[in-house]
C-alpha cells in the first residue's frame, strides 16, 4: 500500500488511528463457549429486563420502516424520569456517539477541548477529529485519599484558556472509577467563563453510592446552566450495551445545537423501544445497582487481601494495580479463559481494569490470578 488514499484524508482523520478492539470477542466465543468469562467491556452480566425482549419481539413487524427520528417516547419517559423537560433531551447511538457530536458542534481547529489525563478515551478522539487542540490536564496523584488518577477540578478549571470551547469530565471516570461529588462539581463550574460548554459523562451514575454525589441533573432542572451537557447511556446499568442507545440532557437551547448535525435516524426502532422498556423496569434495574455495590464491595476485599492495590470505585469495575508489568498477569488470566481490559493504552501498564460480574465470574477471575 502506497498510502496515497491516506493522504487524501483531512489533517484530523491522518491524526487518528483506528478503534483497536482487542480480543476477537465473537471468535473467543466460538472457542470457549460458556467457559469464556468477559470482565474487560464493562457490561452487566445480570443481563437486561426480559421486559426488553418483548418489547423488541413487538416491535419487529414495523423494521421495514424508519423508527421515529424524534423518538418521542423514548424522550418523554427520560423526560418524566429526570425530572426535566422532552426538549432538554438528545438521543445517541450510544453516548459514544454524542461525545463525539458535541465535539464536532462546539469546537474546529480555532479552539482548544480541556480533559483529564486517565479520562475517558474517546474524550481525546473527539477532540482530535473535530481538530481542535487539546489540554490534557495531569490527573491527581496516585497516592491522593478519595481520588487517587482522578479527575483534578482546580488545575482543569485553571487550564481553561480564551480559545477554550469544551471542558469534558467523567463522573465515575473510566477507567480510573474515581468520582468527585456534589460540591466540587458547583465550585467546578462557578469558575467557568460563559463561553466554555461543560461535558459531564455519567456513563456509570447509577451505580454511584458515595454520600454527596449525585447525577448533575440536579442542575438541569432550572436555567441556571444553559453550557452544561450530561451524558447518560443505557450500555451499562441498563445492561442494553448491544442496543446502542445513550442521551445527552441539556438546556433546550443547547440540545437544539446537537439537533442541527445529529443523523436523522441514529438510534433504531428496536433500540428505542428495547431502552424504554428498560426504563421502565425499575425493579431490575435496582437489583443491577444492588448487586453491582454488593459484589464490588466483595471483590474489592479479595484481591485487597492478595495485596494488591485496588482504587476506589463508584463504578461496575476497578482498575487494579499489581505493581509490575501487567501483561503477564493478563496473559495468564487468558490463558484460563478469563478476558480483562489492559490499561497500557491508558499510560497505566501495570494496571489491569476489571468488570464486576456475578460472584461465579468473580470466583473464577480469583482462581485464575492465584
Ligand atoms: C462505556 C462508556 C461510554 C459509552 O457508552 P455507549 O455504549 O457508547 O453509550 C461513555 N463514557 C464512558 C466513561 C464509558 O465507560
Amino acid at each position: 500500500m502506497s498510502g496515497a488514499v491516506l493522504q487524501l484524508a483531512n489533517a484530523a482523520t491522518r491524526a487518528l488511528r483506528a478503534y483497536d478492539p482487542g480480543h476477537d470477542l465473537p471468535a473467543l466465543r466460538q472457542e470457549y463457549g460458556e467457559r469464556l468469562i468477559e470482565l474487560g467491556s464493562n457490561e452487566t452480566s445480570l443481563g437486561a429486563s426480559p421486559a426488553v425482549a418483548a418489547a423488541i419481539a413487538a416491535t419487529l413487524g414495523d423494521i421495514y420502516r424508519y423508527p421515529d427520528p424524534k423518538g418521542g417516547a423514548l424522550k418523554r419517559a427520560l423526560a418524566a424520569h429526570l425530572g426535566v423537560a422532552s426538549e432538554q433531551i438528545v438521543l445517541g447511538n450510544g453516548s459514544h456517539e454524542l461525545l463525539m457530536l458535541i465535539a464536532q458542534c462546539f469546537v474546529d481547529a480555532s479552539t482548544s477541548v480541556v480533559y483529564s489525563q486517565f479520562g475517558f478515551a474517546v474524550f481525546a478522539i473527539g477532540t482530535a477529529a473535530a481538530g481542535a487542540q487539546a489540554i490534557c490536564v495531569p490527573a491527581l496523584p496516585a497516592d491522593h485519599a478519595t481520588a487517587p488518577l482522578g479527575h483534578d477540578l482546580a488545575a482543569m478549571a485553571a487550564a481553561v484558556r480564551a480559545d477554550t470551547r469544551l471542558v469534558y469530565l467523567a463522573n465515575p471516570n473510566n477507567p480510573t472509577g474515581t468520582w468527585f461529588d456534589d460540591a466540587a462539581l458547583d465550585a467546578f463550574l462557578a469558575q467557568l467563563p460563559a463561553h466554555v460548554v461543560v461535558v459531564v459523562d455519567e456513563a456509570y451514575a447509577e451505580y454511584m453510592t458515595a454520600p454527596g454525589a449525585n447525577s448533575a441533573v440536579r442542575l438541569l432542572r432550572d436555567s441556571r446552566h444553559p453550557n452544561l451537557i450530561v451524558t447518560r447511556t443505557f450500555s451499562k446499568a441498563y445492561a442494553l450495551a448491544g442496543l446502542r442507545v445513550g442521551y445527552a440532557i441539556g438546556s433546550a437551547e443547547a440540545m437544539a445545537v446537537l439537533e442541527r448535525l445529529r443523523e436523522s435516524f441514529n438510534v433504531n426502532s428496536l433500540a428505542l423501544v428495547g431502552a424504554q422498556a428498560a426504563l421502565a423496569d425499575a425493579a431490575h434495574a435496582a437489583h443491577i445497582r444492588e448487586h453491582t455495590a454488593q459484589e464490588r464491595e466483595w471483590l474489592t476485599a479479595r484481591l485487597r487481601e492478595r495485596g494488591l492495590r485496588v482504587f476506589p470505585s463508584q463504578t461496575n469495575f476497578v482498575l487494579v494495580d499489581f505493581r509490575r508489568d501487567a501483561k503477564d498477569v493478563e496473559a495468564q488470566l487468558f490463558r484460563h479463559a478469563v478476558v480483562v481490559r489492559p490499561m497500557a493504552g491508558y499510560g497505566l501498564p501495570t494496571c489491569l481494569r476489571i468488570s464486576i460480574g456475578t460472584r461465579a465470574e468473580s470466583e473464577r477471575l480469583l482462581e485464575a490470578l492465584a
